[in-house]
């Protein structure tokens, strides 16, 4: 018998078609419960003879299907025999003759669908302004649109496409990719619009089709010499239009960004890169009418023609649609991108976190223009490909807006999260490695590992290659497979090309292998020479990576000459740096340099001290802060009578008031996470909480004036010129604001309780929320009353309603439940948003200490992913990741959790669940000590 795939899918199930996609004539006729779509499907043969081809149709009603002859379609119609095979979503079509090699020929087929409202795939109802017709949207990522039309769903069959639609006139948008060509009032109510997408072939992921009633914005788009095309934004009617402006300057901002700033050469004559960029800012703020404003415009020019550029948009309309309800943040349909309507405009009810993504996916959707619509992954295992570099750019972008150390902290903060955190996942037992053996559901590749891991592995690749040689050997890659597909190995031998080094061997372990490296250091300095000793730890060994360090001296100087990367590629390796004199300590990893942890086991805690204070590397100094209070709530973690070290109180100090330091990056620094590095500790998560209490507590007790002083002083000035730089510094003030906060929070006296009752007064939705949320933890006697009254007046935007349901769901209390059932119940909760479920659901299965180690919790978990995955299978297909550390857990609790997925993957059939099932069944069987407890608690046999 054939061994159980574990997966549905695996990369042998992406072949060569057999046909090559040449044209998509496709009309639909939109009606509000059903759409009929005609499709007349031009291919070529490229594997002939050809008797039968298998089209891609999921849930579709087949009227009709015919056969042409001429690629026109025009003459020769016949019908043709054809088997739906439903369950396998494949039309089988049977050729009456065999079609030789190259034979173009047309199928015609006349089909119905039906949009849904919880199936976020194909096409389905978004949410309809009052009185309006029914607004619909697709999503077509990853196998929507064979949700839509008979098709080839797959990423190489790209083709070109000429669009009909036909649809209630009352409709203020009817939009497909391309360009519009004709539309008409047909007189009965209805109205015909026709688009064509004639330029590019386009891979069918990304089809977009939508009608609904929107608010429509509009600006221009003016790269330096001149060129022009329009940015457009549909949101829902009554949208403010300064949020609009403001969201297309930041959309307008990016774009010219990526034009300065990306390409074959984009750090050559960066001074004068960095002009151009401020001249673009400088005219988009002039009126025309000013006198400086063509000597602008003759500057840009001659700029424009002395510098090599990036990428230009190359359509007339480049359009965001807002959309409420979505598995994703955003989706990069050509020419039409969609973005999540909450994370849109900038709203005054944004949270900060909120605005960072919104400048982030912005950029990001807009970049995959070249990668990954231009220049496509070749199967679903090439998403990996498409994201990466994406990210990749994105980062650079933000980089640019924000500063550097202060995005790479986040980076770095969020490798470290622990259950949701990239090195959490990564290690958990149902992790897959970027480029995955197989999979399930693609929307599995959308992930943690997708997004972080391979973008950080992408970044090695540039450190080992100089920034220069990566900028050009991804630029050599765009030209090279321009308008058509490219495999993981066409990258990296594009990339190796550049520079004729190899880096197969190097990449390839990264991108099949889960986890990451441990690498543990030993220094020693003798007679002008500093000899570190370098260990490989963990799975897979050995990894290949950069690593970056210097040697540094007592004032934070770095020693001449001594700074440099590595590449490491030996499980044990010796440097040796010759140095005048002993190093105070030695800066390891700057820059987070490798996706892995770091430890140095010869940094004595005076050395970290002062490296937590001086390294001029500010993510290394970061992380020796970061080490410091690690050891320390280790130390409480076993032994909990301890009290807080005198000499980590000072250190404290001495940050919270160093004036040199970003108080972004300040307040990254002092914020005590509730986790630990340290594996064998990381699963006890009352212990860690515990122990991150005591520490704030004993800071805050410590440094209460200090810390109501800086409160008090931050988030005042008005210090900016424009709009974004005064928006970024607001961001960092509030949040180092909110850190004092949190620390004068944990006091829990009623003179803090009153603080941060004034400040849910805030105009600032952030300090708000953060308020909120404290207050939440204190122990003041009205919470549940407050938070009663908080969501009414929340739930009127529906942006600060997320933010509520995540932040009761998040809620440091008990009454988390009561809580959380009470938004449930509210009519203003719905429960086929995905946004919402995920607000609502997620920081509390997050919250392990309750969610996974209480009988209660567990319960209330088990039945919500239940009763979730029944509505939206990829919400509760992310709520698995509360169990991601099950092995490791104490029997006991092995025993109950084990019991609670041996009832959701009954609850929950493959057949109609596939994903949750299997990763159920993935958890299970990569955790046999679990097992293995609960087979000795239960005294039965387990059977997966
Ligand atoms: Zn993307």
């Amino acid at each position: 018998m054939a061994k159980k795939r574990e997966y549905k899918y695996y990369p042998d199930d992406f072949g060569a078609l057999p046909v090559k996609a040449l044209h998509m004539k496709l009309d639909f006729d939109v009606f509000e419960d059903h759409t009929v779509v005609t499709s007349d499907f031009t291919m070529k043969v490229k594997k002939g003879p050809l008797s039968v081809l298998a089209l891609d149709a999921k849930n579709l009603e087949i009227q009709e299907v015919y056969f042409f002859d001429d690629p026109e379609g025009k003459t020769s119609k016949h019908h043709l025999h054809h088997t739906y095979e439903k369950e396998k979503d494949k039309l089988f079509l049977h050729f009456p003759e065999k079609l030789r090699l190259g034979r173009v020929f047309t199928i015609r087929t006349k089909t119905l669908c039906c949009p849904t409202a919880n199936i976020l795939e194909g096409l389905y109802y978004d949410e309809t302004p009052k009185g309006k017709p029914k607004t619909m949207i697709t999503q077509c990522q990853q196998w929507g649109f064979q949700r839509l039309v008979p098709c080839l769903d797959d990423m190489t069959a790209k083709c070109i496409y000429t669009t009909t639609i036909t649809a209630d006139s009352r409709y203020t948008s009817i939009i497909t990719n391309g360009d519009l060509v004709s539309s008409k009032e047909l007189g009965n109510g209805r109205k015909q619009v026709v688009y064509h997408n004639h330029k590019t072939p386009m891979a069918p992921y990304l089809f977009f089709l939508g009608v609904g009633t929107y608010a429509t914005f509009k600006r221009p788009c003016t790269y330096p010499d001149g060129s022009s095309f329009t940015l457009e934004l549909l949101l829902p009617p009554g949208t403010k239009p300064e949020l609009a402006s403001r969201a297309l300057d930041i959309l307008n901002d990016s774009i010219l960004w990526v034009h300065v700033f990306t390409g074959k050469e984009p750090y050559k004559d960066y001074e004068k890169r960095e002009e151009l960029m401020h001249l673009l800012r400088q005219r988009d703020s002039t009126p025309p009418k000013d006198k400086q404003y063509a000597g602008i415009l003759q500057r840009l020019k001659d700029l424009a023609g002395e510098l090599t550029l990036g990428y230009a948009y190359t359509g007339s309309v480049y359009r965001e649609i807002g959309m409420q309800n979505s598995d994703f943040g955003g989706m990069e349909n050509v020419g039409n991108t969609t973005i999540i309507t909450n994370r849109i405009v900038p709203f005054p009810e944004m949270s900060d976190p909120a605005f960072e993504y919104l400048i982030a996916v912005k950029v990001h959707e807009f970049f995959h223009n070249i990668n990954g619509s231009e220049v496509t992954g070749a199967s679903p295992f090439e998403i990996w490909l498409n994201e990466a570099v994406t990210v990749f750019i994105e980062q650079k972008y933000t980089d640019y807006l924000f500063g550097e150390d202060y995005k790479r902290i986040q980076t770095i903060m969020h490798l470290y999260t622990p259950m949701i955190g990239t090195f959490a996942g990564d290690l958990s037992p149902n992790s897959m490695p970027i480029l995955p053996e197989g999979f399930n559901n693609p929307n599995e590749l959308i992930s943690g590992v997708t997004y972080v891991k391979a973008p950080e592995m992408v970044r090695m690749l540039e450190a080992t290659m100089g920034k220069e040689a990566f900028m050009a050997g991804l630029s050599g890659y765009f030209e090279k497979f321009s308008h058509s597909n490219a495999t993981t190995l066409d990258w990296i031998e594009a990339m190796e090309k550049q520079t004729g080094q190899h880096y197969k061997e190097f990449l390839m372990h990264w991108l099949t292998t889960t986890g990451f490296p441990v690498l543990h250091v030993t220094t020693e300095y003798k007679k002008g020479i500093c000899t570190l000793s370098l260990v490989q730890e963990g799975k897979a060994i050995p990894w290949q990576f950069p690593l970056t360090l210097s040697l540094v001296d007592e004032h934070g100087k770095d020693i001449h000459s001594t700074g440099k990367t590595f590449f490491i590629k030996k499980q044990k390796e010796t440097i040796r740096i010759p140095t005048p004199a002993a190093p105070a300590f030695v800066s390891l990893a700057r820059d987070h340099s490798f996706y892995g942890k770091t430890v140095n086991h010869s940094a004595t805690r005076e050395q970290l001290m002062l490296q937590a204070l001086v390294d001029p590397n500010i993510p290394a100094r970061f992380m020796a802060f970061k080490e410091l209070v690690e050891q320390e709530k280790i130390k409480i973690i076993t032994n909990p009578r301890k009290t807080i070290d005198p000499s980590l109180i000072s250190l404290f100090g001495k940050v919270l008031l160093d004036p040199t330091l970003d108080p972004g990056i300040k307040a990254m620094m002092l914020i005590i996470e509730e986790s630990v590095k340290d594996d064998s500790l990381s699963h006890k998560y009352k212990e860690i909480y515990i122990a991150k209490e005591a520490i704030k507590k004993g800071i805050a007790y410590y440094y209460q004036k200090e810390l109501l002083a800086i409160y008090s002083a931050l988030g005042k000035s008005q210090t900016q010129k424009s709009y974004m730089g005064q928006m970024i510094s607001d961001i960092k003030q509030r949040k180092l604001k909110n850190v004092c906060l949190s620390f004068l929070s944990s006091l829990d006296t009623r003179q803090i309780h009153q603080l941060i009752r004034k400040q849910l007064t805030s105009p600032s939705a952030t300090d708000r929320y953060s308020a909120f949320s404290l207050f939440l933890t204190t122990s003041a006697p009205d919470k549940t009353k407050l938070a009663q009254k908080l969501r009414g007046e929340y739930a009127r935007h529906h942006v600060s309603w997320e933010s509520y349901l995540g932040i009761v769901s998040g809620a440091e209390c008990d009454e988390v439940y009561t809580l959380i059932t009470e938004a449930e119940k509210d009519e203003r909760y719905c429960a086929e948003q995905a946004t919402e479920q995920r607000a609502l659901y997620m920081p509390f299965a997050m919250n392990r200490k309750r969610s996974v180690l209480t009988g209660k919790g567990l319960g209330f978990l088990t039945d919500t992913i239940i009763k979730l995955t029944k509505i939206n299978e990829m919400s509760g297909h992310r709520m698995l990741s509360a169990f991601n550390q099950l092995h490791l857990l104490d029997p006991a609790d092995q025993v109950r959790v084990v019991g609670k997925l041996l009832a959701i993957k009954d609850e929950l059939p493959e057949k109609e669940f596939p994903s949750v099932h299997n990763n159920v069944l993935r958890i299970l069987k990569n955790c046999p000590t679990a097992i293995a407890s609960y087979e000795k608690g239960h005294r039965k046999q387990v059977k997966l």
